[in-house]
């Protein structure tokens, strides 16, 4: 099996790098994406484990971008180097993320819900380029008391228009299509189904964007063919994984979601030409 959207702790993730490896191996997945949200602090980490276990990696990261005062999830996919530009960018978006969390500690003080900002500045795996974001706060709200769940946290606090939202600052997503293709990488638009920006397709595909995730655990069947036609109309690659988050998250589970070995080899050839 096949899966191109995986997280682990180095950014909003449950596990480890060599964790998640390891339970992809259990799982029968044999090539996998390790696809942190604006971070590839994890490359290495998964690399090693991957080659120790027999499996193969794609480098990938989830870049967020912002439309309209909206996320947009933009994947990159990379052939096993590092390149300078994409790694500045990256820790720009952990700048902007780490003053975000102190903008939305300081809202949540002001609604009688304090929380400790070090504990989630410090929280997950200690390792430099760690990502962080909301997930990290609820937990911060569930140790505090404020709330019971991460759900309960989003859906009240941390959630887009909330009470202790705070709008993301950040590049339009044609912006970090070029930037995944000047490094080298393979854009791909996550989960479009959620976003529902399908207006914006064209500009993206003009901006680079070769491919888009139509395998997706929060598409249903309608959304997949949907977007499979749209792929085909418009010679798009297809990419797609579970988006697992950890055994408890609520996501994606590991093997629920899979890319149809079709689509990886057109993907493979295409990324390591
Ligand atoms: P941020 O990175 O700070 O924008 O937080 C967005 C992340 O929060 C997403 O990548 C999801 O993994 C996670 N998320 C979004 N909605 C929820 C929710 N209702 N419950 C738990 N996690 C969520
Ligand atoms: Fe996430
Ligand atoms: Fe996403
Ligand atoms: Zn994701």
């Amino acid at each position: 099996m096949i899966d191109l959207h995986l997280h682990t702790n180095v950014s909003d993730g449950q596990d480890t790098p060599a964790e998640l490896v390891e339970r992809c191996r259990a799982r029968g997945i044999r090539v996998l994406s390790v696809t942190d949200h604006d971070t590839t602090a994890g490359w290495d980490a998964t690399a090693a484990a991957s080659a120790a276990a027999g499996l193969t990696l794609v480098r990938g990261v989830e870049v967020t971008a912002v439309l309209d005062g909206r996320d947009v999830h933009v994947l990159g996919y990379f052939p096993p180097i590092r390149v300078p530009i994409l790694d500045e960018f990256l820790a720009e978006q952990r700048q902007h993320r780490i003053r975000r969390v102190h903008a939305i500690a300081d809202r949540l003080a002001a609604l009688g819900k304090p929380i400790d900002v070090n504990a989630v500045l410090c929280s997950g795996a200690r390792h430099a380029g760690r990502s962080i974001g909301r997930p990290r706060i609820a937990d911060a709200m569930i140790a505090a008391g404020h709330v019971a769940s991460r759900d309960q946290a989003f859906a009240e606090y941390l959630g887009t228009g909330c009470l202790a939202f705070v709008p993301r600052t950040g590049a339009p997503p044609e912006e970090v299509v070029e930037l995944i293709s000047s490094s080298g990488g393979l854009a791909s638009l996550a989960h479009p189904g959620l976003l529902d920006r399908d207006d914006r397709l064209p500009s993206l595909i003009v901006a680079g964007m070769p491919a888009i995730e139509v395998f997706h655990s929060d598409h249903d069947a309608e959304m997949r063919a949907r977007y499979q036609r749209l792929a085909r109309a418009s010679g798009l690659l297809m990419t797609g994984g579970s988006d697992y988050h950890g055994e408890t998250a609520a996501h994606g589970q590991l093997g629920g979601v899979t890319l149809p070995e079709e689509h990886y080899q057109a993907l493979r050839e295409r990324l390591f030409a």
